[in-house]
């Protein structure tokens, strides 16, 4: 069979519960939400329903996360693809996974469509791309504005893309009718991060004395991502150890190795900028 162009999923699990702090985000779009239960409602009176909405911040902090707790609460189909697929690929292929991406959702009636690292496609022309390297990422991103543009708003598809650069999208995205909102999505603080530790925490067997609170003190600049990062590898270091629970000092082992892989990265990266 033929390769997946892109993921979709037709019965979106993951709710408003799962998503831990970011309330403000919420609340925005909880107003989305609204729009693609009851699209009618809303155009009945003349108003138009925003076809696209810009999650903006940084990596890991839960963008995907929302935008399929979106199509869960909403209770309609999520389809995804990343921008950084279409670095490097053969011309036309890129335009044509967009165009199949919309038709698909159309098809459904009511849709997520999430992007996510948009400015990969959707960086302004000649903006830090490499010469001769982003004639496909054109003609994807030149087939993404053709297809926003040539559906109605009350069709029931919106489209969230996520993206940590906004600076260096393309005006032509951020056109009314198209990327015209934006919602941040922020690292967590502290009390943030003990919401998200709170939710990572569920599933594991704790030993007495593990304080969500005190790991949210010892995790400041942690995104999401990375809390549930060192949920998990807390659970497999006491693992290793035998134990039947996990304790703190587990959980401070694999903060700092989480720590260590971070500086780990930032060390490869540093030395292009
Ligand atoms: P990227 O931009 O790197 O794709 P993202 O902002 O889309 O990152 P997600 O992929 O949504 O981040 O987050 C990765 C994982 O981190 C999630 O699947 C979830 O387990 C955890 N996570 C991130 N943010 C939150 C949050 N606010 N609440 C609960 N879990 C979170």
């Amino acid at each position: 069979s033929k390769a997946a162009l892109f993921d979709a999923e037709n019965k979106v699990k993951i709710t408003f519960n799962d998503v831990a702090g970011l309330d403000e985000a919420k609340e925005e779009v909880e107003e989305i939400v609204q729009f693609l239960k009851n699209p009618s409602k809303y155009t009945n009176l003349g108003g138009k329903i925003p076809k696209g909405v810009l999650l903006v911040g940084p990596p890991g902090t839960g963008k995907t996360l929302l935008a399929k707790a979106v199509a869960g609460e909403a209770g309609v189909p999520f389809f995804s693809l990343s921008g950084s697929d279409f670095v490097e690929m053969f011309v036309g292929v890129g335009a044509a996974r967009v165009r199949d991406l919309f038709k698909q959702a159309k098809e459904k009636g009511r849709a997520i469509i999430f992007i996510d690292e948009i400015d990969a496609i959707g960086r302004s022309r000649g903006k830090g791309q490499m010469p001769g390297s982003n004639d496909e990422r054109e003609n994807t991103l030149n087939s993404l504005l053709v297809e926003m543009d040539g559906f109605a708003t009350d069709s029931g598809v919106i489209i969230l893309a996520a993206t940590n650069r906004p600076d260096v999208l393309d005006n032509a995205l951020l056109r009314p009718g198209r990327f015209d909102r934006q919602i941040s999505v922020d690292k967590p603080d502290i009390i943030g991060r003990e919401q998200i530790f709170k939710v990572h925490l569920m599933p594991i067997k704790l030993a007495e004395g593990v304080k969500p609170k005190e790991l949210a003190a010892q995790t400041p600049g942690f995104a999401g991502a990375e809390i549930a990062n060192v949920c998990n590898e807390a659970a497999l270091i006491a693992a290793r150890k035998e134990k039947n629970a996990v304790e703190m000092e587990d959980f401070q082992a694999a903060i700092d190795r989480v720590i260590g892989g971070l500086e780990k990265k930032n060390k490869i990266i540093s030395p292009d900028e």
